[in-house]
């Protein structure tokens, strides 16, 4: 927020600041791992007060309501946003997507998605959602205003993911929330591969911005941990859905999120720099197909990427003009790569992938191998000496 309601703080300004109020943090830079479940009261009247205080209010009430430590980095994600009434958090980032999409939808209500939606959000809507009479559908990421088309009188909300997961299209996100908008849809984002740093989603249209803050908020690959910063719109209904699924995030691992938050700017910006070298490197092979990186103009929706967003990070896939076996055999001969789920931390990450399984508005031609990258914080010609010697190992493949 503003010092004085006048001079904007620039976002690097408010990742270092954000949430470190004295009330918060005492007289710590940090806040504090503050640990409880119970709360003492004085006396019966001073127990009786506490139920009338807010929901929001910054008083410890009982553990699950959350204290301090979570707080503090409530606050600092919230504080990242403009057009935020407040954030939510959760244990993990698929938690945090389903409490969002259970707060606003209603049996009887039908849900749109990005084809390339985050593969866990799909089955959470397939699987959960339809048991309880919600129905969703899927649209090409690649949309744009022509969202509309996909509307109908139940169409209640919109989970937009862009870039898309495994395939990084860029989603024109003002035009679709502009359509939905006028139809009264909520629009609901999975910005975890920007985060607010390079996309300030609520400023763009979005009503509920998503993070899977276990990647690069956290930073350090050490901790889970989702959250939901809503539109004043929204807010009261995230709050009242979370508290009522019992949501709680260790003050632990608030802690640790925190921490990471203060150096994300750094971070990503290397992040970018590195992962944009090796993306272009990788564009130059033969053996390569297609790089799909948001910043490289062969990404479709490039054009959007260079008009809302203030950077790249550092996940990105690209498709071998070769098969899956081959995919195989280059992230088994990786040394420097590990071979893992999630990504964001500071350590560099490799992964076939299968974009044509969570496929069912649009095709993906199953052919080729596609390798994920999580680009880390490892000097970048160290690691394209390792791509280059796991592209030669795999040679003998097809
Ligand atoms: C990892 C991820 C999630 C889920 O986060 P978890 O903390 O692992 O549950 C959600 N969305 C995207 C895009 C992700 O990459």
């Amino acid at each position: 927020m503003s010092k004085d309601g006048d001079r904007p703080q620039k976002l690097e300004t408010k990742l270092i600041t954000g949430g470190r109020s004295k009330a918060l943090t005492g007289p710590a830079v940090n806040p504090p791992v503050w640990r409880a479940s119970t709360h003492l009261y004085d006396n019966v009247a001073a127990l009786e007060a506490s139920k009338n205080q807010s929901a929001d209010a910054r008083a410890f009430f009982y553990g699950r309501r959350g204290g301090p430590t979570q707080w503090a980095l409530a606050d600092a994600l919230t504080d990242l946003e403009p057009g935020a009434e407040g954030t939510m958090l959760y244990p993990s980032g698929v938690a945090a997507i389903a409490c969002a999409l259970l707060a606003v939808l209603r049996p009887g209500d039908v849900l749109l998605m990005a084809d390339s939606a985050y593969d866990p959000s799909r089955s959470f809507a397939d699987g959960f959602l339809k048991k309880y009479g919600i129905e969703t559908r899927y649209y090409d990421p690649v949309a744009g205003a022509d969202i509309a088309q996909y509307f109908c009188d139940k169409t209640r909300a919109i989970l937009l993911e862009s870039p898309g997961s495994l395939t990084f299209e860029v989603q024109d996100i003002p035009a679709i929330c502009a359509a939905a908008k006028a139809r009264d849809i909520c629009c609901l984002l999975d910005n975890t591969w920007a985060t607010p740093y390079f996309f300030t989603a609520l400023e763009k249209g979005v009503d509920i911005s998503i993070l899977a803050a276990t990647k690069y908020i956290v930073g350090h690959s050490d901790a889970m941990i989702g959250s939901v910063t809503a539109n004043k719109k929204y807010w009261n209904r995230i709050g009242q859905t979370a508290r009522a699924l019992g949501q709680v995030l260790s003050p632990d691992d608030a802690y640790l999120a925190a921490r990471g938050l203060r150096t994300m700017a750094v971070r990503l910006r290397q992040h970018e720099a590195s992962a944009l070298k090796i993306a272009r490197w990788l564009e130059s092979l033969d053996g390569v197909a297609r790089v799909l990186h948001p910043a490289l103009p062969s990404c479709p929706g490039h054009e959007f990427w260079r008009r809302d967003f203030t950077g790249s990070s550092g996940l990105f896939s690209f498709i071998l003009n070769g098969s899956k076996a081959k995919a195989a055999a280059i992230v088994d001969a990786l040394e420097l790569f590990g071979i893992g789920y999630s990504w964001g931390g500071f350590e560099s990450l490799a992964l076939p992938v299968h974009p044509e399984k969570f496929r069912s508005a649009t095709h993906w031609p199953a052919e080729n191998g596609v390798i994920r990258l999580q680009i880390g914080l490892e000097d970048t010609d160290d690691l394209i000496a390792d791509l280059s010697q796991a592209f030669g190992a795999a040679r003998p493949i097809g």
